[in-house]
């Protein structure tokens, strides 16, 4: 049975052309003037309905990605679990995608494990791809040919409602894509919507499936839960949903053997994150990935030293151990684990203030970030406020010394990504 999705004419929504990229709107006209329907939908339409600013338009279309890669050159087919096109406009990168069919379709195109989509390249039409997209505020499509906007599933009304719901049954979304747990989060905080009650309730029973999904996915939404602003609510409303132990299990032990502490610690790492995407400062996970680890390593390094081993030894193997540990769940880059090693080396190394070392420290290329990390130590409730003094004093003596700036080179592109995450 096919379903009447309820059309909105443009006189009776505030999405207008001038508020959708150039790009998008080249891409959307091409595929329509070469006799194939096209539609904006996802994050794009979604943003604008709730009057902010879209990080990237999506198109979606009844081209095949073959026929789309035939129709704009500056195209290139990626994903062979999800076979779409990426079309470059300089910076900027309009992803096209062929509608897919719904879930109960099954032959060789697409492959199911235990519930879970491995692969997803059966085709259909708008009215089937409506299905296998997740949240309703996510499902709504904006038509090229007459400017308006089709909604099949109440994304209207939940827009309205301030509600994100999961389109179909939710446990069964989860199961066959246990990321979405972590998007229901993700946009709750990034559009200040509660999460329906019927797409609330699984999570606290499926959160464990996200032990099963590829580390490397799970840095992707690492970067997008942590690095967009608002990681201080994502972190409470992961702790909530006990999604937060399968994420950073290390960590969570550590809140579980010391809550006031370890939480603090946390609390304090995420604000000055947010605080400094605020204030368009460069931000990198290194200096996350050390504060979240910093319980576990603390502990671990006073066994080691109890056990005879000079401080540096110490935190250097457990650096090791911590961080191996930790990629085991979220693959993060080498650059980034790096920058987390060397902030926890330099503060055994921010200890010592005689002679000549002071000054070579000052010129280490991670002092600063050292540096707000014994701030940030300081403020959590350690005993190491007159090593922040000292170190404040004679930082500005000498300022013209001190190496790079804070969170270093790795200033993160906040658009126009080279690369999008692989879906289902
Ligand atoms: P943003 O780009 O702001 O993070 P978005 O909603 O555009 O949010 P994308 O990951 O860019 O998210 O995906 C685009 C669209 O594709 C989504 O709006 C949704 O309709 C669909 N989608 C993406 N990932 C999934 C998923 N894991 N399960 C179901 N649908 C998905
Ligand atoms: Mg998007």
């Amino acid at each position: 049975m096919r379903i009447q999705p309820r059309i909105i004419p443009r006189s009776e929504h505030p999405i207008s052309r001038s508020d959708i990229s150039d790009n998008a709107l080249k891409v959307l006209y091409r595929l329509s003037n070469a006799g194939y329907k096209a539609y904006l939908v996802g994050g794009g339409i979604r943003d604008l309905m709730l009057g902010h600013k879209p990080k990237d338009f999506d198109v979606v279309t009844d081209a095949r990605p073959e026929q789309i890669r035939e129709l704009f050159r500056n195209s290139r087919l990626i994903g062979r679990r999800f076979r779409l096109a990426h079309v470059r406009f300089g910076d900027e990168i309009i992803e096209v995608s062929t509608f897919r069919a719904a879930h109960h379709i099954t032959d060789g195109e697409r492959h199911i494990e235990d519930g879970r989509i491995i692969r997803d390249n059966v085709y259909g039409d708008i009215d089937d791809d409506v299905w296998r997209r997740d949240f309703t505020v996510n499902a709504l499509f904006y038509n090229i040919d007459d400017f308006s906007i089709i909604d099949y599933v109440g994304a209207m009304a939940d827009i309205e409602a301030q509600q994100l719901r999961m389109i179909g049954d939710a446990a069964a979304r989860y199961r066959e894509d246990p990321v979405r747990m972590l998007r229901a989060i993700r946009f709750a905080v990034k559009l200040g919507f509660t999460i329906h009650p019927d797409t609330e309730k699984p999570i606290y029973e499926l959160n464990h499936l996200l032990n099963d999904i590829p580390p490397a996915r799970l840095f992707e939404e690492f970067m997008k839960l942590f690095m967009g602003g608002q990681s201080l609510k994502i972190y409470h409303l992961l702790r909530r949903y006990d999604l937060f132990q399968h994420l950073f299990p290390l960590t969570q032990q550590m809140l579980d053997q010391d809550e006031t502490r370890t939480d603090g610690m946390l609390c304090r790492a995420f604000l000055s994150t947010d605080e400094r995407v605020r204030e368009d400062k460069p931000v990198t996970p290194g200096f996350l990935i050390a504060a979240l680890l910093w319980p576990s390593l603390a502990e671990l390094v006073e066994e080691y030293k109890s056990n005879g081993l000079t401080d540096q030894d110490a935190i250097m193997l457990a650096s090791d151990a911590v961080l191996s540990r930790q990629i085991t769940s979220i693959s993060f880059p080498r650059r980034f684990t790096q920058m987390a090693r060397d902030i926890w080396l330099l503060q055994s190394r921010l200890k010592h203030r005689r002679g000549k070392r002071p000054m070579r420290l000052l010129s280490h290329p991670r002092f600063r970030a050292a540096y707000d990390f014994l701030l940030l130590r300081a403020e959590a409730g350690e005993d190491v406020q007159e090593m922040v003094d000292w170190w404040t004093e004679f930082s500005e003596k000498h300022q013209d010394r001190i190496g790079e700036s804070h969170h270093g080179r790795a200033r993160l592109r906040r658009s126009g990504r080279r690369h999008k995450p692989r879906r289902v």
